[in-house]
């Protein structure tokens, strides 16, 4: 568990952006740029703008990683996006995670690593028989399974946990480059003259060069931004299991075809062991209002109970001998087009957004904060084509 004081979601109660404490690489004729929204988004764009000599403040409602960036499955693919508009982002960033997991010690703190990953049709009954498995599937899987198939490989599939990732990158960027982290609610942003202008809850006012809002799923309850993007969050319900014999598990993630014993359409649950000595499921997705504060999301009673039923089906590791360590639930931020917004909103200079990954922004994080750290510093990504994610996309539409 982290110690340093803002992880603690303490409201915001006095903020002064001083850059007195930055180390000494920092000079005062870097941009100061304010990144708003504590998820993977904003953490990898404080991450790597900082790490480009920008003086960052981050601030976050919440705790770091406290939303969607925290209680997802942290799984990774390389080319599951190929064909599609995010494919150079998602390649892109897949290998940005291998890089970063070199540079913060192997990855071992926050759980990446490299993992095989199984699609596997699972039909419930009553009494599901165990044992009889078919040869090609791991031990630990002895539910009634069948079709088993890899669709990724060490090569092109791999995981970290999301909020030990996301906790990790925010430390070391504090720790190393001078990153400021404020726990307070962001209320309205100014820009003009080149400026920006930050309004916090509690009256505090932070300046800056640039802004870039990494809201997730709450970008559309920003005055600022309701009229020209809209995001809407999609809720996902995860429970996260500690098996008695975790040594059992082997490294593979199941992709489930998951075939209810009352009938019913199939459901596509997921089932990610972790190196981190538990096993996280997740699915059960559904139109909800969001809250305004990432505390009071609440889990669906029934869709956690789903869960369970999958996870002790899949396999006698995951049904009741297995502790319960989380039943939980967070927001997908989804645009209507199903493309992430990433880049410099028209007609207000100095304004970034990056947001609506989606189911992948674990996987985008990375490339996503690269690319704005570069659009922010040079006016131009050389990472990937930032194009296709352009906000002008929305303007004009009503
Ligand atoms: C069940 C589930 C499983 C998932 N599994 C995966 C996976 O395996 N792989 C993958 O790549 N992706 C996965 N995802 C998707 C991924 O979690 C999201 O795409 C990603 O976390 C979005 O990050 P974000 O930073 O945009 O948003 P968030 O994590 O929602 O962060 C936004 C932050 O902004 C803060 N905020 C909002 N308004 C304000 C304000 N006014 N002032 C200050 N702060 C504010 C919030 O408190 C929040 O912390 C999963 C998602 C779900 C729901």
């Amino acid at each position: 568990m982290l110690k340093s004081p803002f992880f603690i979601p303490s409201k915001f109660v006095t903020v002064q952006a001083t850059m007195a404490n930055k180390p000494q690489q920092i000079t005062p004729a870097n941009k100061r740029v304010v990144v708003c929204g504590g998820g993977v988004i904003g953490v990898c764009t404080a991450y790597f703008l900082s790490k480009k000599g920008a003086a960052v403040t981050l601030i976050e409602q919440s705790s770091i990683a406290a939303a969607a960036s925290g209680k997802a499955g942290g799984f990774l693919a390389l080319d599951w996006c190929d064909g599609g508009p995010v494919s150079s982002l998602a390649r892109a960033s897949f290998n940005l995670h291998r890089s970063l997991a070199e540079e913060l010690n192997g990855g071992e703190s926050y759980g990446y690593r490299p993992l095989n990953t199984l699609s596997l049709s699972v039909t419930e009954s009553k009494n599901p028989p165990r044992g009889g498995r078919k040869s090609t599937v791991p031990g630990w899987i002895d539910g009634p399974v069948k079709s088993p198939r890899t669709i990724g490989t060490t090569e092109t599939t791999a995981q970290v946990h999301p909020q030990l990732f996301t906790r990790k990158l925010v430390e070391k960027a504090v720790a190393d480059y001078g990153v400021e982290v404020v726990i307070g609610k962001v209320k309205s942003v100014e820009t003009g003259d080149g400026k920006i202008t930050a309004l916090v809850e509690g009256g505090g006012v932070i300046g800056g060069d640039a802004v870039v809002l990494a809201f997730g799923p709450w970008t559309s309850k920003f005055a600022l931004l309701s009229s020209i993007i809209r995001v809407h969050g999609l809720k996902a319900h995860s429970v996260v299991l500690e098996p008695r014999e975790i040594d059992a598990i082997s490294a593979h993630a199941l992709f489930l075809s998951y075939h209810p014993a009352h009938g019913g359409p199939p459901m596509d649950p997921e089932i990610y062991p972790r190196p981190t000595g538990e096993v996280y499921v997740c699915g059960m997705s559904m139109e909800e209002e969001v809250p305004d504060d990432p505390e009071q999301i609440e889990p669906n009673p029934d869709s956690i109970r789903v869960l369970k039923r999958v996870a002790g089906t899949v396999s006698s590791h995951l049904g009741d001998e297995s502790r319960v360590k989380a039943e939980q639930a967070c927001f997908l931020p989804c645009t209507d087009d199903s493309i992430p917004v990433i880049g410099e909103i028209p007609g207000m200079k100095g304004c970034y957004v990056a947001t609506g990954h989606s189911c992948w922004g674990i996987l985008n994080g990375p490339a996503t904060g690269a690319a704005m750290a570069e659009l922010v510093m040079e006016g131009y990504s050389t990472i990937v084509d930032l194009g296709p994610f352009s906000p002008a996309r929305f303007v004009g539409r009503s």
